[in-house]
């Protein structure tokens, strides 16, 4: 009997060599490993990866052109649809998603979906139509991926989109939240130019609310508002000792290594370390803070879970280069109290879980 072809899987940078540095953890798959993987691709007529995909990009036929080697019309396809393919390929949960609805998944490996959308993304250029202008005028509140996602379908259709960023950077959750190991800037920064290269007009430094309200907006023509302005709040445990020095929500924690640079080269912003830190969590959050804290110098980085590996929600993959990194996990435990010395954070007091 002859052996299926097997999923073709991206080369990884050594665990050991990785967590001292923020490099992205994969590469890109090879030419000949793109045609590996699209050969293994049935080009079923009822795609079911098509309906596990957000916004429907029509995989097959991206597939399809990638197996007759035209790589630009491969790009065009992805781009009817969504217009992030480097940053889609490398954050979306494809086992939930594309990959986990792919018919071959089911008695084998799914096609590597989401690996060959970045190689199309990364490397293609961003061509879209625009139409004509039709004088309406939109707002953006944010520049994270519901933002540029919102600003490439507008300008699309041919109005007048300017995007309000808070932060210094463009991006959002993008560059702040997702470590550059998982999402090289490189990549986003160029999706973030193939809109402006569209007409996209971008402000940073622009608080909706403070630096402009929404009357304002409105006052100054905008036709339509969107708010995008992500999920920021934290949602802190409530329990004793969490004002502590030291305990960081994962958003402050990830901003500050992410968008700032804390603890990498002479960068003033400020992040406490030290030999050990907990993450309280098992999502895909908790894994990049975790992965995080490795690379900025924690010599134990345990994550605390309350409940079992089997319901870990984060992405497979995540942890397994977390584990692979280092990262301990601890399971059916979880903190009810946090104790400190001078201020700092020390210890934490777990109870059991069932
Ligand atoms: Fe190809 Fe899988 Fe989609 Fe079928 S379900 S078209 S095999 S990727």
């Amino acid at each position: 009997m002859t052996e299926k072809p097997k999923r073709q899987r991206p080369q990884e940078q050594d665990p050991n060599v990785r967590r001292h540095n923020f490099d992205a953890v994969e590469s890109n798959l090879t030419a000949e490993q793109v045609k590996a993987e699209v050969a293994r691709c049935l080009h079923c007529k009822n795609a079911r990866c098509v309906t596990g995909c957000p916004v429907n990009i029509n995989i097959p036929d991206f597939i399809a052109a990638l197996k007759e080697d035209k790589l630009e019309k491969a790009g065009d396809i992805i781009r009817e649809t969504s217009f992030l393919p480097s940053v889609c390929g490398r954050v979306c949960p494809q086992e939930r998603q594309c990959e986990g609805k792919c018919v071959l998944g089911i008695k084998g490996e799914p096609i590597a979906i989401g690996a060959l959308e970045r190689y199309v993304g990364d490397n293609t250029d961003a061509k879209a139509e625009v139409a004509a202008e039709t004088g309406k005028k939109v707002a953006i509140i944010g520049s994270g991926c519901a933002g540029i996602t919102a600003a490439a379908d507008l300008r699309k259709a041919g109005h007048k989109v300017v995007v309000f960023e808070a932060l210094h950077k463009l991006g959002g959750v993008l560059r702040y939240g997702i470590p550059p190991f998982r999402l090289p800037r490189k990549f986003l920064d160029r999706e973030i130019n193939s809109l402006k290269a569209l007409g996209v007009e971008f402000h940073t430094n622009v608080v909706a609310g403070k630096s402009v309200t929404i009357k304002q907006l409105k006052e100054d023509g905008f036709d339509a508002i969107f708010i995008c302005s992500g999920a920021g709040l934290p949602k802190m445990l409530n329990i004793k000792g969490e004002n502590l020095n030291g305990v960081y929500s994962a958003n402050e924690f990830l901003t500050r290594v992410n968008l700032m640079g804390a603890n990498l080269e002479e960068n003033p912003t400020p992040l406490k370390t030290g030999k050990r830190a907990i993450i309280v969590g098992g999502g895909n959050v908790a894994m990049d803070a975790a992965r995080v804290a490795v690379r900025v110098g924690f010599e134990s980085v345990k994550i605390v879970y309350r409940r079992t590996e089997a319901e870990l929600p984060a992405r497979l993959e995540e942890i397994r280069h977390a584990k692979e990194e280092g990262v301990v996990f601890q399971f059916l435990h979880n903190p009810v109290e946090l104790m400190g010395e001078d201020g700092f954070v020390k210890t934490a007091k777990l109870e059991i879980m069932r």
